[in-house]
């Protein structure tokens, strides 16, 4: 329990780690290491904006460099702070290490309500933020390099790119000083909808292990559980799709900073998303209730609750109203320390955020290697593939004497595109880590989904710590 009234966002993540490394038998010095950030630095940006000077404060923390570059997210809103930046970071060092990323943690915010801001005056800002950075030594393809986060999308960074590019003309790599760009600046197929899929990856393998379940009282299948979603941004949106489109999933209630929709039939996805991104807002959908209480979404009566939009949103404030049996942690942080004690206690399950939303950075991974390897994934060998199978299905044809249906024939000759690569290595890291922290919760025995993913990050890092000698250049 940590003792503090309202611990930080740092304390809480911390508190997750020791408590890990106490499972773990790791030594104190050594946890204090791992833990620590290892450099941060606060920028001022100042601007004239409609003829005053506006200074905007900005951070970006790294919080390991024992894989480089290190990685995480940009985040642009009014209340960002040093502490928060630097629990974001640790959670990219934790995130990346479970699922064997080879890139250390870093994050990075500037505290501004962008909807305040033109286009144009949020790109002179940005191209000013971004070159503080890189001017010190906070951004560049080989060190650090950042990504979107809540307030920040592809937009955002290929401005940040552009100010790389300008900077350096002639760093041939200049594309991977940043991901989560646009298709047509070197971004990748399947990297916007990558966190949400990611997170429904997770959803899926939990419910492939009867054991998990049946404990949590929940149906094997996605459609016959009723889901909550808090947060229609990047993340959230893109999960309710993939949820409604691939698993038929009955979402009941979706929530936004001014309120929440609330149908328990079901709501039409679809037709939320073209509502929302017409008219900003989930008011006057004709397809559910709208309910002006935002806060009030996390305490109705559901079977898999995802918040997804900000940390520490349950808490010892509402923790005891909390009516769900399984929590995804889509967001980074949604749940304290304190009140994933008290949820742990009252058996139900937590999917952590360091292994649920680690799709981002999954697929980020795959773009900066595009980025540096300079082509693009399936280039070389879709026509080769093509080719052969074509050749095959003549074989079979020949050899049978009948002929192979058109539907399935196109369907064995086209050849893997890029998202199809991208969503296949998606699909397994997701597995695969699953399938590890499964692994450790064994080994733990009455350990909790989060503590088993935190030790599989920290025996990683303790191994690296041991490989390389902490203070390795003395
Ligand atoms: P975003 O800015 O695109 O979306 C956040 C959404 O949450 C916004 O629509 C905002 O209006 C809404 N919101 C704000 N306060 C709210 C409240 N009190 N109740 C309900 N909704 C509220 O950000 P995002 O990229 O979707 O990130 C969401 C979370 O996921 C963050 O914790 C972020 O760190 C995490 N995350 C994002 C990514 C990524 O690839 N974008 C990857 C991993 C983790």
């Amino acid at each position: 329990m940590i003792k503090s009234k309202i611990p930080t966002f740092k304390e809480n993540v911390n508190a997750f780690v020791l408590k890990a490394a106490k499972t773990l038998k790791l030594k104190d010095d050594l946890i204090n290491h791992i833990r620590s950030t290892h450099s941060v630095i606060q920028v001022n940006v100042g601007i004239k904006i409609k003829n005053k000077i506006e200074n905007f404060t900005g951070w970006r923390a790294v919080h390991s460099e024992h894989r480089l570059p290190s990685k995480g997210g940009i985040r642009y809103s009014p209340h960002v702070n040093q502490d928060e930046t630097e629990a974001l970071a640790a959670l990219m060092t934790y995130k990346c290490a479970v699922a064997d990323i080879p890139f250390g943690g870093s994050k990075g915010s500037l505290k501004i309500d962008p909807n305040k801001y033109t286009e144009q005056e949020l790109k002179s800002i940005t191209h000013l933020y971004a070159e503080r950075l890189i001017k010190k030594g906070f951004l560049s393809p080989a060190t650090n390099v950042p990504a979107p986060d809540v307030g920040t999308g592809e937009r955002e960074m290929v401005w940040i790119m552009d100010t790389y590019k300008n900077l350096f003309p002639n760093d041939i790599n200049y594309l991977a000083c940043v991901t989560g760009k646009p298709i047509a600046y070197g971004g990748i197929r399947g990297r916007a909808a990558s966190t949400g899929r990611g997170v429904e990856e997770s959803i899926r393998e939990y419910l492939r292990h009867e054991k998990l379940y049946k404990r949590a009282k929940l149906k094997p299948i996605i459609s016959e559980n009723k889901i909550i979603i808090q947060g229609f941004g990047k993340v959230g949106k893109s999960l309710a799709i993939e949820l409604f489109t691939r698993d038929q999933a009955k979402i009941i209630a979706i929530g936004e900073y001014d309120g929440y929709l609330h149908n328990e039939q079901g709501i039409d996805i679809p037709s939320v998303v073209r509502h929302f991104d017409k008219t900003r807002s989930f008011k006057n959908f004709k397809g559910a209730k709208f309910i002006d209480k935002p806060d009030e979404i996390l305490t109705l009566q559901c079977d898999i609750l995802i918040p997804a939009a900000l940390e520490s949103v349950i808490n010892m404030r509402n923790v005891e109203k909390i009516k769900t049996k399984l929590i995804v942690e889509a967001a980074n942080g949604p749940v304290t320390y304190n009140a994933d004690e008290f949820l742990n206690k009252k058996g139900i399950d937590i999917l952590p955020d360091i292994y649920v939303n680690s799709g981002g950075v999954v697929v980020s991974y795959f773009e900066w290697v595009k980025n540096i390897t300079h082509v693009r994934f399936g280039r070389l060998q879709r026509r080769y593939e093509e080719n052969k199978m074509n050749e095959l299905i003549h074989v079979v044809e020949d050899a049978t004497g009948r002929t192979i249906p058109e539907k399935y024939k196109q369907n064995i000759i086209q050849g893997v595109q890029e998202v199809d690569l991208v969503n296949s290595g998606l699909e397994d890291v997701m597995r695969e880590t699953f399938k590890e922290i499964l692994k450790n919760l064994k080994i733990l025995k009455k350990s909790s989904l989060r503590t088993a993913a935190y030790a599989i990050a920290l025996n990683k890092l303790k191994q690296f710590h041991q490989d390389m000698g902490v203070s390795n250049y003395h």
